[in-house]
């Protein structure tokens, strides 16, 4: 099946009591038992199963090509199930620019605990010369927020599996319309569903997709079930009907990004245009062998500081100067300041979600205040 039908079919059945023909919201945590005291349903109760999670579920991991997901409260939930699924002492390399939520995650509450290396992912002899006796996941996440950098995943799957080391691709920023890290030799992918599988800024989620049931799945499924940072049955319903659009929702924002990169490209106030999709961008053939199509999200710094780019977030009327990505509406932020005194992203870049608003309201919006500064 191509991925619009399995988005629409896959997370719905028709309810065998009511006949309705979209699922129903089951609120109840507890289930009922059989006169042998089993489980006829296959729900015992709610933190260890519920029947909307269990159709979200499946649409996930249908949808990834996997074969089980486990779904999250937040994709820093997903993650962190992912951290506390290893022995204590393991050593994982992530990449240097690490979504800065997950990098808070390793530093504050697994120092310690697990050891990590921050590295330049998109350059696979920083990977290699970072691997220790002692390290057993790789975290990858590609494209890299918020400069877009790439990484090649085929390459740093062998180089891990020649070195025992599992491998996590976050997926969030390309989805699995724009890329399926499993097809690649991924053995877990992450994605805070928060963003585009949500697509409507509305819904907080994570998830976790594995092509095998093995041993280390079962690790996480008893992180899920035991630590019971789960969904609830409304998110998870909320979820499954947003996935519904995802496909067409995205060939919305990969076409508007496409045109609005093109467009920042060519205008005299703007510097460099981080766009996957765009010849310009350094790892731009990597891009067409890796990704199916180059994702809705794009950075560019404006000629001058940090108050030239200020003045372009306060001058633009559709876009929402707001952190965060993948709604149908346009975003736009200025990473420096939410990063932190510490981060080394440039003081005059913008990142923007490109929403699914007409492409020429945005370049309109965006060319007046480009002209203003
Ligand atoms: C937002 C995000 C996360 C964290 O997800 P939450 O749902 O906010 O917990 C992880 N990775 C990436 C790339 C993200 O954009």
């Amino acid at each position: 099946m191509h991925i619009e039908t399995i988005a629409i079919h896959a997370g719905n059945h028709i309810d065998e009591s009511s006949k309705a023909v979209i699922q129903p919201i089951v609120m109840s945590t507890t289930f009922e038992r059989g006169p042998d005291g089993e489980y006829p349903s296959g729900f015992i109760y709610g933190r260890a199963g519920n029947p909307n999670r269990a159709l979200l579920e499946n649409v996930l991991a249908k949808l990834e090509l996997g074969e089980e997901a486990a779904a999250f409260s937040s994709g820093n939930a997903a993650g962190m199930a992912v951290f506390q699924s290893l022995k204590p002492g393991t050593h994982i390399i992530a990449p240097d620019d690490m979504y800065h939520g997950l990098r808070n995650q390793l530093k504050t509450l697994f120092a310690g605990i697990l050891w990590f290396d921050f590295v330049d992912q998109s350059n696979p002899e920083m990977v290699q010369q970072a691997i220790k006796p002692h390290t057993g996941l790789l975290w990858i996440e590609t494209p890299s927020n918020p400069l877009l950098k790439l990484s090649n995943i085929t390459g740093l799957v062998k180089i891990a599996h020649e070195n025992n080391i599992k491998v996590v691709v976050d997926n969030t920023f390309a989805t699995p319309i724009c890329q399926l890290p499993l097809t690649l030799g991924a053995d877990l992918v992450m994605h805070s569903t928060t963003k585009y599988f949500g697509g409507h800024s509305d819904i907080t989620g994570g998830v976790l997709i594995t092509p095998v049931k093995d041993d280390w799945w079962a690790r996480i499924r008893q992180v899920q079930e035991m630590g019971g940072a789960i969904p609830a049955p409304i998110d998870c319903y909320m979820l499954t009907r947003s996935i519904k659009t995802l496909p067409y929702r995205m060939r919305g924002h990969v076409n508007n990004a496409q045109l609005f990169a093109e467009f920042l490209e060519n205008h005299a106030k703007v510097g460099q245009v981080m766009y996957p999709g765009l010849p310009s961008h350094p790892q731009h053939q990597l891009a067409k062998l890796q990704m199916l199509a180059f994702g809705g999200m794009l950075s560019f710094t404006v000629k001058g500081g940090a108050d030239e780019a200020r003045k372009v977030v306060n001058t633009v009327k559709i876009f929402t100067q707001a952190t965060s990505l993948g709604g149908v509406e346009s975003l736009i932020e200025h990473r420096a300041s939410v990063e932190g005194p510490d981060t080394k992203t440039p003081k005059n870049l913008l990142r923007v979600s490109v929403g699914l608003e007409h492409i020429d309201d945005l370049i309109e919006d965006m060319s007046a205040a480009l002209a203003a500064i």
